[in-house]
């Protein structure tokens, strides 16, 4: 691997990596700042007002706002982490080629990083992912190669092995490699914790996260247990994923599924630490996508699929553990509407998919009827 020296140790479990080098993200919140990839991360945390209302939750939900970062995803906070340690570490050069592996979102924070760069940037994309993520991933002038989802990931045409073809094919080229570098988790622990904590001056009573590669779910968790060990840990992952724990939650028969970037069904991947998490709930895509279009049109949040898939799960496990007025609960939001124009955004394409009633006439103004 020309990328990562270090490993994010699942064995030590209130260490952090010797490797681990802390990121000055504290000072860049300059007026006018540098470049774009200066305004990465202290994003808002937000109150959700409507919907714990209409559920009759008493305890305040937050949102934490990591679509509004600038190329649109948490994944923004991991892109120049993992260039410029490759940078760091001579396996990146000028005139280098970046290759990853993602559901988009990476894909487009690494094509965003490298065309701020100058990198040469070659994103695999799995069939399944939306259009949009593709158009800007090849807006930001990277390339874009689609590998069916179904293929065995480590076959020439899965999406490892295709990453491993164009590796061995282009000279100065890497790959970043999220599922197993360490500066993901890190990145989180550093960054995304921290900025939660101060927001909530330290007072989180529970915090719901999903495992796509468990970056976020191991960096927060690990930050977390060392400064807030009270803190609920909550994972949240869809049916037809076999991340939740224990086993016996993941049996189904659903073969797909439609949220995207959260939930797959191959080996852990080597950053996701789960011994933190205290309870897994599992989620359907109707629940996931229907409280997606809540948060859009009662929080005016513009969120994706794994934000409703979040928030659903958040109104759950707040119901089970019975936390009332006080307590405070994160969900992370970790990307935007405009991902998905052409998917769930669209009434017809819930209605298809029987996520929606065909008409609702409380949607209808006087002259449709
Ligand atoms: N939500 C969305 C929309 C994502 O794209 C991802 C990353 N695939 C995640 C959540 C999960 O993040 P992580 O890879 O850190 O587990």
């Amino acid at each position: 691997n020309r990328v990562s020296k270090c490993k994010w140790s699942k064995d030590s479990k209130n260490q952090v990596p010797s490797c681990h080098s802390k990121w000055d993200w504290k000072h860049e919140s300059k007026k006018i700042l540098p470049d774009i990839l200066s305004a990465v991360g202290n994003t808002p945390m937000v109150k959700l007002n409507k919907i714990p209302k209409a559920e009759g939750i008493e305890c305040e939900i937050y949102g934490k706002c990591e679509f509004l970062n600038p190329a649109g995803s948490i994944k923004d906070r991991i892109s120049r982490r993992c260039i410029e340690d490759a940078e760091n570490n001579g396996s990146l050069k000028p005139g280098g080629t970046v290759i990853e592996i993602s559901s988009g979102n990476t894909g487009a924070s690494i094509a965003w990083t490298c065309a701020i760069k100058g990198y040469r940037c070659i994103i695999i994309l799995p069939d399944k992912f939306s259009k949009e993520k593709e158009s800007i991933i090849r807006a930001l002038g990277a390339d874009v190669v689609r590998v069916p989802l179904a293929n065995p990931p480590d076959s020439p045409e899965g999406m490892f092995g295709k990453a491993h073809i164009l590796y061995n094919q282009i000279p100065n080229s890497v790959i970043i490699d999220q599922f197993s570098n360490p500066a993901n988790p890190l990145m989180h622990y550093d960054t995304t914790a921290e900025e939660i904590f101060d927001q909530c001056d330290g007072q989180i009573d529970m915090i719901v996260l999903g495992c796509g590669t468990g970056g976020t779910l191991g960096g927060i968790s690990r930050k977390f247990k060392e400064i807030s060990p009270q803190t609920l840990i909550i994972g949240a992952d869809p049916y037809g994923s076999t991340y939740a724990q224990p086993d016996s939650l993941n049996e189904t028969d659903v073969k797909f599924i439609e949220i995207e970037g959260i939930g797959y069904s191959e080996l852990l991947p080597p950053v996701c630490d789960r011994s933190m998490v205290h309870k897994w709930y599992k989620f359907h895509d109707k629940e996931a996508l229907t409280m997606a279009r809540r948060l859009i049109k009662e929080e005016g949040l513009l969120i994706g699929t794994t934000s409703g898939l979040l928030v659903a799960c958040a109104v759950k496990a707040i119901k089970e553990f019975k936390l009332g007025k006080g307590k405070k609960v994160v969900v992370l939001l970790p990307d935007g509407t405009k991902n998905y124009l052409s998917k769930f955004v669209q009434d017809q394409w819930m209605e298809q998919r029987g996520f929606m009633p065909c008409i609702n006439t409380k949607n209808l103004w006087w002259w449709d009827i």
